[in-house]
């Protein structure tokens, strides 16, 4: 019933006779353009206007299915073409022959019924997802993560389904087969600071058929001897149940031999780890084997002066699952990528006031954008224009008519290329968040967005205490590890519209729009009480490790120099009065270096 290649057609089918009730409106507004160039036919400029026009129509015509029609303004469209490279010599020659070429296509327009049939579409071959991103930054969102599960007693000391106001928790819940008791050391109780929600069963059968209508994010064995343990009829079956529902398994082993792997692969084992193990390995594979397999939908601009064109393919970008914005006026591009990242734009080639080359030139001059794909989508057809074309900043030229499927896979290709290559350019190789220069940018643009919507937002920069002990005494390694795990629980705890960033070695930033300083503050606090539990594994020890805060808001500090000013301060007053503690910037407050 939900049909998309049957919804894209109808979508399709809409904007087409919408365009067709258009066309009357736009011969009139050729018209007018007509008659200004027989007024003033020394002024090229008006004569250009004429033209653009016609090319429009001619572009907007293929695209829309109606071949006599983009034909018909292509003979006009070539004849004007003519006229402005002579720069209007022999114009009162020409005219005739220019206003039969006219009436031809009016005649054309007027033939075609108001709502023929829709442009064919072609369902096209199936398109390649998009490539997943270096460290998939965003986890599963579930609606429901806290779900009343009748398992056994629960292994996990904290809660993760405090209601916050705030929070959209990534809470996931998994599934542990555990035979011992739990203690501290316990996976269980570890893996519960970092967002999972964990259930404990002492077996296999001892999980109620009630507890399946929900099924976990993953299933984990810890047993003394998983070979031993799973090979009862009743074990098998339930262990089918696991593999048909596709929920990967994880083995916790003293077993390193291969004969204990294998009977874990055939189980289904997706991962296995040999005990004792550090709790971030097993993050590490939870995180991947949990992680959306999809990562957000490509972020497309696109630039077209017609704004029938644009609906088009917008609707048909959006069909295969991407973002799209429009931009009518070229003026209005720069003011829209300011706003918002894209993974590509896709631009018309002539258009009024700026042409598409000239565009591109002004984007490119900017060094935040100079890798972002730029294709033209235009009825140009000759080569020589399209190479000029390209030579100025864009990457590919498309012919119009295009099919849907030649688009979206075209359109998919690029931008999936772009958003590789972008993400290796701003995020941090260790923790793969946002690093310092990209966490600054962000903080600017969110703070013009703050203040054009009038809405509070928070920043927060946190710092590991005493982190150079933990250098010095575990080693660097370790030091690293401790590091990746704050980003981690940052990364979980937080909304997937707030930003983090890696701002120094031991330094975070994080950006939170709509989050007054009082909310900020409530949160960092529940993400720096969490990250106080979980235990580090060094060589000889184990040890836990802590982190101070700083929050500052905006309106009350306007610039974001002065939100970082004010949360660098404040970050300081944290460190000054005992450490572990997150503490909000006050007016007055004093200043780091007196
Ligand atoms: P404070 O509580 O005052 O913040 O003390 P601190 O020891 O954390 O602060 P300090 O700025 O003196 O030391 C920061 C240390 O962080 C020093 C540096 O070696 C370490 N560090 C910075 N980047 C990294 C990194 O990428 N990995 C590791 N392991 N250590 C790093
Ligand atoms: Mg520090
Ligand atoms: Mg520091």
């Amino acid at each position: 019933m939900n049909d998309p290649f049957q919804q894209l057609q109808d979508e399709l089918a809409e904007l087409n006779k919408a365009y067709r009730e258009k066309l009357p409106g736009k011969i009139c507004a050729l018209e007018e353009a007509w008659e200004e160039v027989r007024q003033a036919p020394e002024q090229i400029e008006v004569l250009k206007n004429f033209h653009l026009k016609v090319h429009s129509l001619a572009g907007s015509g293929a695209t829309y299915g109606l071949p006599e029609l983009s034909a018909s303004a292509r003979k006009l469209e070539l004849a004007l073409n003519d006229l402005i490279q002579a720069e209007m010599a022999g114009f009162d020659r020409k005219k005739g022959a220019i206003q039969l070429l006219f009436d031809e296509l009016k005649l054309t327009v007027a033939e075609l019924a108001p709502s023929g049939a829709p442009a064919p579409v072609e369902p096209g071959p199936t398109l390649p997802e998009p490539a997943p991103v270096i460290e998939a930054p965003v986890p599963r969102r579930r609606a429901s993560d806290c779900p009343a599960n009748p398992s056994l007693k629960e292994g996990e000391p904290p809660s993760h389904c405090e209601k916050s106001p705030y929070k959209e928790i990534y809470n996931r819940s998994i599934w542990l087969i555990e035979a011992g008791e739990a203690d501290r050391e316990s996976a269980g109780y570890q893996l519960s600071y970092f967002g999972y929600r964990v259930n404990r069963f002492q077996s296999l059968t001892h999980i109620p058929d009630e507890a399946f209508g929900q099924l976990p994010a993953a299933l984990i064995f810890d047993l003394a001897d998983p070979q031993k343990q799973l090979d009862t009829p009743a074990e098998l079956a339930q262990i089918k149940r696991f593999n048909k529902a596709a929920v990967p398994l994880i083995f916790l082993s003293e077993h390193a031999d291969l004969e204990t792997r294998l009977d874990a692969v055939r189980k289904g084992g997706k991962a296995y780890l040999i005990k004792p193990f550090k709790t971030l390995e097993l993050i590490d594979i939870l995180d991947n084997l949990t992680s959306p397999a999809k990562p957000d939908p490509y972020e497309i601009l696109v630039i077209d002066d017609d704004s029938s064109v644009a609906d088009y393919y917008s609707t048909i970008l959006s069909s295969a699952g991407m973002r799209t914005r429009i931009v009518n006026q070229p003026a209005e591009a720069l003011k829209v990528l300011a706003d918002q990242n894209f993974d590509l734009v896709l631009m018309d080639f002539y258009m009024p006031g700026c042409s598409g080359p000239e565009l591109a030139a002004v984007i490119r001059q900017q060094q935040a954008y100079v890798s972002i794909p730029i294709v033209y989508l235009s009825g140009e057809k000759n080569r020589n224009q399209q190479l000029a074309a390209m030579s100025q900043g864009a990457d590919d030229f498309l012919t119009k008519p295009i099919t849907p499927a030649h688009l979206k896979t075209a359109v998919t290709n690029r931008a999936q290329r772009s958003r590789v290559l972008r993400e290796l350019m701003v995020r941090d190789s260790l923790t793969g968040l946002l690093n310092h220069t990209e966490t600054k940018a962000r903080l600017n643009a969110e703070v013009a967005r703050a203040k054009r919507n009038a809405e509070p937002l928070a920043f927060a920069m946190v710092d590991i205490d005493h982190f150079k002990r933990v250098n010095d005494t575990y080693g660097h390694l370790v030091g690293d590890s401790v590091i990746k795990s704050i980003s981690r629980l940052l990364r979980q705890r937080l909304r997937k519209t707030d930003t983090i960033g890696r701002y120094g070695g031991e330094e975070f930033a994080v950006i939170l729009p709509s989050t007054a300083a009082q909310n900020a503050r409530q949160i960092l606090d529940e993400i720096r009480e969490k990250f106080s539990h979980i235990r580090f594994q060094g060589e000889t020890a184990e040890f836990s490790a802590t982190f101070s805060c700083g929050v500052a808001a905006y309106p009350q500090y306007h610039a974001p120099i002065e939100l970082n000013a004010a949360a660098d301060q404040a970050l300081y007053q944290a460190k000054k009065s005992g450490r572990n503690r997150v503490v909000v910037a006050e007016p007055g407050m004093p200043s780091q270096k007196p």
